[in-house]
């Protein structure tokens, strides 16, 4: 066994994390929703979501049987939705094709929607306890400061040199314990700023440390700033205290959430306010909002309107929902944040 190895497992055995929800009871399905919520999204705030969707998801049938507008109900204010929806779609895919049971094949994992090389290899590794590696964020820091690779880490030819070298130090035995430990110095103690080396199990060979450049990597290449563009929502609540949501269907960011009604240019809005019923109140107006996404940033204008007459001029994506309904659909956290504060 490699030193690195050798030396997480025992590390793990006294001081690893034992005690997360989905360590408890374990079985690769956990480990697969896990894994998903985990992607971009710190421990602390996955908790209390994992939890949740476990109790009414304790496994692969009863996810398959859902719907998406109840899955992503679960997933508000978690971002990146597209994982609620591909959670949804492999469930329905093991279902049919795999008898509702995980297959415990990299190949076969990595065909469905949502999982790549690295959740493949932590269902197999923690799940299955086979012998498998993984590649997220953690690890790849742990790997890129202990062997020094100094090529951005974002570049197609370091990732594959990085997988080379999770392979080879892979032990032959207790992976699921080294996969953990391996995420757990990453996070706990190979942080990305100031890592805390003279608490690290590896740093007797890590060679950063030893050359005192651990601070100045992983390397990135050069970032581009992010466009931004805007959007101009309308808040419209009826007497009966009920808030208009239009789904969006479209391919795209929210897919399958429900936001306020938008548009893109602030003389669309202002069009659609000319159709109202007259004598509508205006609550707020010019209310700002930023929104980062991997690519962009968005920059959100809200206006606020109550409308005391009944307004139905409606297409069929829109409804009006009354605040325990709001409760049991997939929101954006923006909208959530908006709704928070004003309804
Ligand atoms: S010694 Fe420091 S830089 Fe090296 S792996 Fe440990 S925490 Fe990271």
């Amino acid at each position: 066994m490699s030193y690195l190895s050798t030396q997480l497992i025992r590390w793990h055995k006294q001081f690893g994390r034992k005690d997360l929800p989905w360590q408890i009871d374990t079985n690769p399905y956990k480990v697969w929703i896990s894994e998903v919520m985990l992607q971009q999204t710190q421990v602390q705030t996955v908790i209390p979501y994992f939890l949740k969707f476990i109790k009414r998801y304790p496994d692969i049938d009863s996810l398959a049987n859902s719907n998406e507008n109840e899955v992503l109900s679960y997933w508000s204010g978690l971002g990146y939705y597209s994982r609620g929806r591909n959670l949804l779609k492999t469930a329905k895919i093991i279902q049919e094709e795999f008898d509702s049971s995980m297959p415990s094949c990299s190949e076969k994992l990595e065909s469905f929607p949502g999982i790549g090389k690295s959740t493949a290899g932590a269902i197999l590794s923690l799940g299955f306890k086979m012998k498998a590696p993984i590649l997220d964020g953690n690890a790849k820091r742990v790997l890129v400061r202990y062997f020094k690779v100094e090529d951005p880490i974002d570049l197609n030819k370091t990732t594959k040199q990085l997988w080379n070298i999770a392979e080879e130090n892979l032990p032959n035995k207790e992976c699921n314990v080294y996969t953990q430990a391996i995420m757990d110095v990453g996070s706990l103690i190979c942080k990305r700023r100031n890592p805390d080396c003279i608490e690290c199990p590896l740093k007797k060979k890590c060679i950063s440390f030893n050359e005192k450049i651990q601070n100045l990597l992983p390397n990135k290449s050069p970032k581009k700033e992010k466009p931004i563009r805007q959007l101009y929502w309308l808040l419209l609540q009826n007497k009966h205290g009920e808030v208009l949501l239009e789904n969006r269907n479209s391919k795209g960011v929210w897919e399958g959430l429900w936001t306020f009604i938008g548009f893109e240019e602030p003389i669309s809005r202002e069009n659609f306010q000319d159709r109202l019923p007259k004598g509508y109140e205006l609550l707020e107006e010019g209310l700002k909002l930023r929104h980062t996404f991997t690519h962009y940033k968005l920059d959100i204008d809200t206006t606020l309107i109550k409308i005391n007459k009944d307004f139905q001029d409606l297409d069929n994506n829109k409804v009006w929902f009354n605040t325990e309904e709001l409760s049991g659909i997939g929101l954006p956290s923006p909208v959530s944040k908006i709704l928070k504060t004003f309804i």
